[in-house]
């Protein structure tokens, strides 16, 4: 299920408003990078985001992809995500979300949720610090993942 594409271009406008802001200069490549993990909604590692580009930029190098990367991190515009063993994967969405995470694949998926938003942090929390953000994770076995195994107990 790709990112629509009216989503992506919103997301690409904004990326490029916020570099121009931050005074970092806005090459194609940049671009593109920007492009990419806003048009992929799997929450790509860096290995993942330079294959892509690289199909429209042949020229780029993983060292381009990883400092743009970095950059877009730094300037808040990109989240990390760390659900699973592995390379750090990052997500684009900025919208208030949650994830789906499949423990065999590795799977991340966006979940929209007013139930799960309204969660508030239990008193005992209010101890140990502010609470700025709660975010669920919600563990599991995809669809696909469901499939494979079920044939091969066949
Ligand atoms: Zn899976
Ligand atoms: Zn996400």
């Amino acid at each position: 299920m790709p990112v629509p594409t009216d989503e992506v271009e919103r997301r690409v406008s904004q990326l490029a408003t916020s570099l121009r802001g931050s005074g970092l200069r806005l090459t194609h490549q940049r671009l593109e990078v920007a492009r990419e993990i806003a048009a992929d909604e799997s929450h790509p590692d860096v290995e993942t985001i330079y294959r892509g580009v690289r199909k429209r930029v042949p020229t780029i190098s993983l060292d381009t992809v990883y400092r743009t990367v970095a950059a877009l991190v730094d300037l808040g515009l990109v989240g990390r995500v760390n659900e699973n063993p592995g390379p750090t994967r990052y997500d684009a969405n900025r919208e208030r979300h949650h994830h789906y995470v499949c423990t065999r694949c590795g799977l991340i998926r966006d979940v929209y949720s007013d139930t799960l938003n309204g969660i508030e942090a239990p008193e005992q929390v209010s101890g140990l610090g502010t609470v700025e953000s709660v975010r669920v994770h919600l563990r599991g076995v995809c669809k696909t993942c469901e499939r494979k195994g079920n044939d091969s107990e066949r």
